[in-house]
């Protein structure tokens, strides 16, 4: 399959990522240091060395002195100035933007104010925060090297279209990464929102192999396997909204019953809540503001110990398991990691609550374990994570991206 390119400008070649990106992982790494872990001749590291300087992407970061011998030796580190990336993650509720600098350092964030339900409207007011938050930050216009943008699924990541995103009515097949970087000059690329949450995940952690379930107006997953992330066929990856977990559940909008996205639901979890008596009869299922309050109040309970609280968010850990657990057997991966919009409020009863319902599930425990985290990155995962798709795209030594320009 031919690959599409992306318009971002790579860095020099392949030896150069590899490079780049060992000092990255390192954090700061001499010349010698670099030869060892990338196997490149001591010219080779050193020609390197000095484009990437002249590029401004490091800098040397004082002297080591050797066990003895030698003279001492410089190390490099990353210029975290050298280099940044705009992120947009277009939720169904709110539009973030964040600017990272190289190291993947979030210098400035900002939601976008004229929120709109006419995408004309939005794209402006999304074009006018890119600028915004570049201008805070300080950061030179000529070096942010691109924008991407995270957003809900299914994309057409072909033409950069965002198909049908939830709750925005108006939205039909919108070109969105054209119209972006038609206004803000800059490169742009697109992914679904997960794979974005998955990238940032990469890139601020230890890689490995594992699921990104993402807890928002519906639910998905993202993937990593190997250190890659993956992205299917045509970037739709991760649809688990359907799986059935719960034969007696809510009727979805698909026409079955005990969907795992719809029991995710707040307004689901809100209805139960009621029924068995731990919040007040009378709350409005279509008036979003009053189950958005009813839902923090049910999570606040259920943290605080109250026990018919505490068992809805334990039968929804159940469920949820129940899709970990197969994905994580099939994949053989080593952890979920749990983010999203809804996931913080409920994370102090269904991160252990989850947990509980896998021991014992997964079937390759006795090889190595598997772990349930919840991501360190807090509710802009989505915005770091369309940052991390440029910085993944421009500064990885992926094999796979080699030649795409
Ligand atoms: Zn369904």
């Amino acid at each position: 399959m031919a690959r599409r390119g992306t318009n971002l400008d790579r860095v020099g070649g392949f030896n150069d990522a590899v490079v780049l990106d060992a000092i990255r992982r390192s954090e700061q790494l001499s010349r010698v240091e670099l030869a060892e872990v990338t196997g490149l001749s001591g010219q080779a590291i050193s020609n390197i060395a000095r484009r990437l300087l002249d590029a401004g992407l490091v800098r040397e970061a004082g002297r080591l002195r050797g066990a003895g011998l030698g003279k001492p030796r410089t190390l490099l580190e990353l210029e975290p100035t050298g280099r940044y990336s705009v992120g947009v993650h277009l939720d169904p509720s709110v539009v973030t933007v964040v600017l990272l600098d190289l190291t993947g350092e979030m210098v400035a964030r900002r939601p976008v104010d004229q929120y709109a339900d006419d995408p004309d409207l939005l794209i402006d007011g999304i074009a006018k925060t890119i600028e915004e938050v570049i201008a805070e930050s300080g950061a030179l216009r000529e070096r942010v090297t691109g924008v991407g943008i995270a957003a809900p699924g299914p994309i057409d990541v072909e033409r950069g279209v965002v198909v049908d995103p939830p709750n925005l009515s108006t939205w039909h097949l919108v070109p969105l990464r054209d119209a972006l970087g038609e206004r803000t000059g800059l490169p742009v690329v697109l992914d679904k929102d997960v794979t974005a949450a998955a990238s940032a995940e990469k890139w601020a952690g230890r890689g490995g192999s594992f699921l990104f379930f993402y807890l928002g107006t519906g639910v998905g997953a993202g993937l990593v396997v190997g250190d890659e992330v993956i992205r299917g066929s045509s970037s739709n990856v991760g649809e688990i909204g359907h799986v059935i977990v719960d034969p007696d559940g809510p009727v979805c909008y698909c026409g079955r019953r005990g969907c795992v996205g719809e029991s995710s639901q707040p307004r689901y979890l809100v209805q139960e809540a009621v029924a068995a008596g731990v919040l007040a009869a009378g709350i409005d299922l279509d008036d979003r503001p009053a189950v958005d309050e009813a839902f923090a109040r049910l999570c606040a309970l259920a943290a605080e110990g109250t026990s018919a609280a505490r068992e809805i968010v334990v039968r929804l850990a159940g469920r949820i398991a129940k899709v970990v657990e197969d994905i994580a057997n099939l994949l053989d991966l080593d952890r979920v990691v749990f983010g999203g919009p809804h996931w913080e409020p409920l994370a102090p009863v269904l991160g252990d609550a989850v947990r509980d319902a896998l021991e014992g599930r997964f079937l390759l425990r006795a090889v190595h374990p598997f772990e349930v985290t919840g991501t360190a990155l807090g509710t802009d995962v989505g915005a770091i994570g369309a940052a991390s798709l440029v910085l993944d795209r421009t500064f990885s030594p992926n094999p796979s991206v080699v030649g795409e320009r």
